[in-house]
């Protein structure tokens, strides 16, 4: 297959680069490099099956020869980057799913849209299932990439309906690994980040908001399975493993070896979830998946990573 990856520069983007080309694929990956960078793909500089193209998605998006498959990950994806640059996160969320899509369309490929468990909002229901319909401000800060991201599912499936587009629809749920951005200002980056600087951890509020957080390999298994198979309904990919914030940043400290503890910090964003854990039922019958790495050993895997960088 020829396969375009938007936001191919990014965190997910470039590991997914890597999974389609060590399958085979030729990867066509393209970025404006607002939060992706050339390092992410740099060791694959020289790879006759792999192109990189500098583009912003928003702008038409012009393509020669062949594709199979587009996969939709251009996007700011944490809250600090949509916090900063809010209008581009509407826009590639919409003007940009709309070129990927009539894209797809043109070419006769698939299309994989990256949605998220963002969609659900702060969730009245938990775990979070397909079927919920979510509990999103659209006015509120999150709300430019929450609004962005289900405005891109809908305009997903009417394409899908209206033009026959074989679609597929994933929401990730927090994933962390190597490549992360050290300044993204997620928790991952930022605990080890600081953990390894020997600093306190910022837990924001009391620290009792939860995640379930999975390694990126994980994911990308489940992508890979997602656009193999002919299921056109939204997918949670993610690790059902919950827990509270304030426990994460203790493991984090344990297994760093980090004495300076925690502080809290009064800086939770409007509409930060108050819990978040994904129903993965549907991935598990559908797809056959189900996340394999335990958090000590991706976290383990993703502090060697920031050791390197830092
Ligand atoms: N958080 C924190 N300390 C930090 C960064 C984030 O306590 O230094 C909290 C944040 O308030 C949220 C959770 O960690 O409740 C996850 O935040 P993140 O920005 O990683 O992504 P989100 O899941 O909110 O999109």
């Amino acid at each position: 297959m020829r396969v375009l990856i938007t936001g191919g520069a990014g965190f997910l983007g470039s590991h997914l680069c890597d999974r389609f080309l060590a399958e085979g694929h030729n990867v066509v990956a393209m970025d404006n490099l607002v939060t992706g960078n050339v390092r992410n793909i740099a060791h694959l500089a020289g790879n006759p099956d792999f192109h990189f193209i500098k583009h912003d998605v928003t702008n038409y998006i012009f393509l020669d020869g062949s594709i199979d498959a587009v996969l939709h990950f251009a996007s700011p994806a944490s809250p600090i980057d949509y916090l900063k640059l809010p209008i581009q996160t509407l826009k590639v969320g919409s003007l940009g799913t709309h070129n990927a899509l009539g894209l797809a369309l043109a070419k006769g490929a698939r299309f994989l849209l990256a949605s998220t468990s963002e969609i659900y909002g702060d969730p009245l229901e938990h775990p979070q299932k397909e079927t919920y319909v979510g509990n999103v401000d659209a006015i509120g800060p999150r709300g430019v990439y929450d609004e962005a991201k289900r405005f891109a599912e809908a305009l997903t499936m009417a394409y899908h309906n209206a033009h026959n587009v074989d679609t597929r629809i994933v929401r990730i749920f927090n994933t962390y690994g190597p490549r992360m951005r050290l300044e993204d200002g997620r928790v991952v980056p930022n605990f080890i980040a600081q953990s390894l600087r020997g600093e306190p951890l910022t837990v924001y509020g009391d620290g009792s908001q939860t995640r379930s957080f999975q390694y990126v390999s994980d994911l990308i298994d489940g992508l890979y399975r997602l656009l193999m198979s002919d299921y056109n309904q939204p997918v949670n990919i993610g690790n059902p493993h919950e827990m509270s914030i304030l426990e994460f940043a203790q493991v984090v400290n344990e297994i760093t070896g980090n004495q300076a503890g925690i502080i809290y910090k009064d800086v939770r964003i409007k509409g930060d979830p108050q819990t978040r854990k994904p129903d993965i039922t549907r991935a598990k019958t559908i797809l056959g998946w189900e996340p394999k790495v335990e958090l000590r050993e991706g976290l383990k895997l993703t502090i060697d990573h920031f050791r390197r960088v830092l």
